[in-house]
């Protein structure tokens, strides 16, 4: 047998075991489609959200329990989307107290909900920190209304900045900004007046991603009909370290590539993705993962909701992962976190000692000045995190 084709160890499983779960709820409705998503989402219809939250209710009232030991507690609930708040706070509610009702919640529960700016009044937030939701994820994207409106967002700057008062005003103690990098006609300027408000906001945790494009995006399209210009990578480059240094300056962790976090304000949530914890996932499109199998729904809704309301799984794909992949994921998955990789746990959970098994990847990244290897604990190094898909893919 070869070392792909081995079973899960005991051991293996019992470590992801310790892990509570993550659960993960899509809602795929937006009030304007933005130029650049490629995110399973469609414009909002009020009988459309409704037939959506009761299918998305069945989905949870199916979830099998004893099949998957591993997710039985949860301390995570994630609302993405999509806009999760074009629902009404009386949908978001029956669905938490249905997972409540479900699953072994803990006490302490991260409850996320990401938010559009324009999508929101200080009543709403209000209500919405009453049900439970203490964590919100604004998706800013920029303070500059020519790059929002350039974008197709529905909001203005000036949205998002009432948006952050309201949510403070509301009770929200962990709030988190969104902003993409890289717009076209970006220029340096303009992305440090982006950071400027954004550290101004004194947001709690922040994430930046580099902005690309599915090949049948409309700002692509206006890209490739020469209406607008894409920036370079090196003026890419330059503002993503603007905005490490900028953040690392204000206080912030940059715990893990894309994610800057005050202490306290790492995402509970989204490190189950980066640690390999197992996390159930609800709604069209959705991913779950229970430490062994990975499985994503349908990303069609009209599919999705004749599925489950004729008693059908939603589940469109499934991966059982083997024991090398684990390990694999292990290692490229915790080189995003700023702590990277224990090499002496990874051998411990996986059996493999990286430094031989990866000896050539090792020297021909280091070689590069791509990672750095201390004692026992591998890193992405500072070079390493604007080219992070190249050094992952060195270990898949
Ligand atoms: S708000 Fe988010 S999910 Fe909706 S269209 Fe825009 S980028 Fe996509």
């Amino acid at each position: 047998m070869s070392r792909a084709n081995q079973p899960l160890t005991h051991a293996i499983l019992r470590v992801f075991m310790n892990d509570l779960a993550g659960i993960y709820l899509h809602i795929p409705f937006c009030t304007t489609r933005c130029h650049y998503c490629n995110f399973a989402t469609g414009g909002y219809e009020s009988d459309l959200a409704q037939r959506y939250v009761a299918a998305l209710r069945t989905e949870i009232t199916r979830a099998d329990l004893a099949a998957h030991p591993a997710l039985q507690s949860v301390n995570t609930i994630y609302f993405g989307g999509g806009t999760p708040t074009t629902l009404s706070i009386e949908q978001l509610h029956s669905v938490i107290a249905l997972c409540r009702e479900t699953f072994a919640i803990a006490a302490d529960t991260e409850i996320t909900c990401e938010a559009n700016p324009g999508t929101i009044s200080e009543d709403f937030l209000t209500r919405l920190r009453a049900i439970g939701v203490n964590r919100l994820s604004f998706g800013v994207q920029s303070f500059d209304d020519g790059e929002l409106q350039m974008i197709g967002r529905s909001h203005l700057a000036e949205d998002a900045r009432q948006a952050v008062r309201m949510a403070r005003a509301a009770g929200f103690e962990n709030l988190s900004i969104d902003l993409i990098a890289g717009l076209p006609e970006q220029k340096m300027e303009t992305w440090q007046q982006n950071l400027n408000e954004a550290f101004a906001l004194e947001p709690d945790h922040l994430s930046v991603y580099l902005l690309e494009l599915y090949k049948d995006a409309p700002l692509l399209h206006r890209i490739n009909r020469g209406e607008l210009r894409a920036i370079d990578d090196e003026l890419t480059t330059e503002m993503y370290f603007a905005l490490k240094d900028e953040a690392e300056a204000h206080g912030f962790d940059h715990y893990e590539i894309s994610n800057w976090a005050k202490p306290g304000f790492a995402s509970r949530h989204n490190l189950k993705y980066w640690t390999g914890a197992p996390y159930w996932a609800f709604g069209v499109s959705a991913a779950g993962y229970d430490g062994a199998r990975r499985w994503s729904n349908t990303r069609n809704i009209h599919e999705y909701l004749t599925k489950i309301e004729a008693g059908e799984s939603p589940v469109a794909e499934t991966e059982t992962l083997d024991a090398d992949d684990l390990q694999s994921e292990n290692l490229f998955l915790r080189l995003r976190l700023k702590e990277g990789v224990n090499l002496l746990d990874h051998e411990r959970r996986f059996g493999v000692k990286v430094t031989e098994r990866y000896a050539d990847e090792l020297a021909r990244l280091s070689e590069a000045g791509l990672i750095e290897l201390n004692h026992d604990t591998l890193k992405i190094s500072r070079a390493g995190t604007v080219l992070a898909n190249e050094v992952f893919a060195s270990f898949i």
